[in-house]
């Protein structure tokens, strides 16, 4: 028998989820994010879930081929545009549409052979300062790429640092806006937060492209939380409780006796642990459901085990089913964000982080 463990896809989820971020934004087109392998959730798994959206957009070539592999004939974006000439030849073959972020992409596709024409994305850096066109770059590029008999249709893109924060982004529209004014061509600007705390139509964002929302975390957490955005989880990654320990007051748990009871307990040894991408940074006290009863985490996560405080769940013990994020069987819901809150992180990184060893199955 493998390990006891199993990490469970919501199809559900993914549609409800990508029907609120549509609600946010009713006239926009939906590009679902799947890059990261849908955000550690694998594309073949979500594709069911999400293929009501408009497009696909993700990084990696072999994932985008992946995608066309599953029979999606739409609209597939490489968010970070080519690496090298050669990626071009698989996007004029796949018909992928791609960023230019820099003149050495353009120069790429000046020299690129083909007669499909490219729809590119022109990314403007308006104030991330991480890819994109400067403001005052931004123009010549368009004209540039315009010239090129290799692009058929030029849109506009641009990336908020600030959208889940205070800061917010209106000092990035401000930038794009002026600098776009009179440019012919779609937008796309809006990630989850922006999504969802400023809507597009007021954007004028044509495709929006929500990601973490999709998959169930709120990308403002702790401000606003899932409840708050009416999000569902969208991967639930539970094991089994394969020990039961009863401790007297003084005795310790797990590696480094971090965790000394205090008085009488039973402690339950639950078959995940870091290997399978559980956080070994989260102390005691973690949430994780037991049963559908929440409790705590207790001490160390060792690499393939951790402890729970079996307390509040008396009935709880051997075959028991512990949730580290999700949702359990009578319908409680443990927020990933929670747990990554724990551990100094956000749900994206736990998500993309599951382990390759953890069995993963698809429900309805
Ligand atoms: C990852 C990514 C997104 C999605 O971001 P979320 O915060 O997950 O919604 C959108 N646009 C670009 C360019 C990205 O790289």
């Amino acid at each position: 028998m493998p390990r006891p463990i199993l990490a469970t896809i919501h199809t559900q989820a993914l549609i409800h989820n990508l029907g609120v971020a549509r609600q946010h934004a009713p006239d926009a087109r939906v590009w679902a994010v799947v890059k990261a392998n849908a955000y550690g959730h694998g594309i073949e798994r979500v594709f069911e879930g999400l293929r009501g959206a408009d497009g696909f957009a993700l990084l990696d070539l072999a994932e985008a081929q992946r995608v066309r592999d599953l029979g999606w004939r739409g609209p597939v974006l490489l968010l970070e545009g080519v690496f090298e000439q050669r990626d071009l030849e698989l996007c004029s073959r796949l018909e992928l549409w791609h960023s230019v972020h820099c003149e050495q992409q353009i120069d790429m596709l000046a020299a690129h052979k083909t007669n499909v024409g490219h729809r590119v994305f022109l990314k403007m850096n308006s104030g991330m300062n991480r890819l994109g066109f400067t403001p005052q770059q931004y123009r010549s590029a368009w004209t540039r790429l315009n010239a090129l008999p290799q692009v058929e249709e030029i849109s506009l893109m641009t990336h908020f640092s600030d959208a889940d924060g205070t800061r917010g982004i209106a000092h990035q529209m401000q930038v794009f806006d002026a600098t776009t004014r009179d440019l012919p061509g779609e937008r796309t600007l809006s990630n989850s937060a922006a999504t969802l705390r400023f809507g597009a139509s007021e954007l004028h964002s044509d495709w929006i492209r929500p990601g973490i929302a999709v998959y169930g975390s709120a990308p403002d957490y702790p401000q606003y939380d899932v409840g708050h955005w009416n999000l569902q989880p969208t991967m639930t990654l539970a094991a089994q409780i394969i020990g039961v320990q009863s401790l007297q007051a003084g005795d310790c748990v797990g590696y480094g006796s971090s965790f000394v009871a205090d008085a009488p307990m039973r402690v339950g040894v639950v078959a995940c642990g870091y290997a399978d991408g559980y956080p070994r940074i989260c102390p005691t006290g973690t949430p994780v459901l037991v049963d559908g009863v929440r409790t705590r985490t207790l001490g160390r996560v060792s690499m393939d085990m951790l402890a729970v405080d079996l307390g509040p769940v008396p009935a709880a013990g051997i075959g028991s089913l512990a949730t580290l994020w999700g949702r359990a069987a009578n319908g409680a819901v443990l927020p990933i964000d929670e747990v990554a809150l724990q551990a100094g992180t956000v749900g994206y990184e736990l998500m993309c982080a599951l382990a390759q060893r953890v069995p993963v199955e698809v429900a309805a």
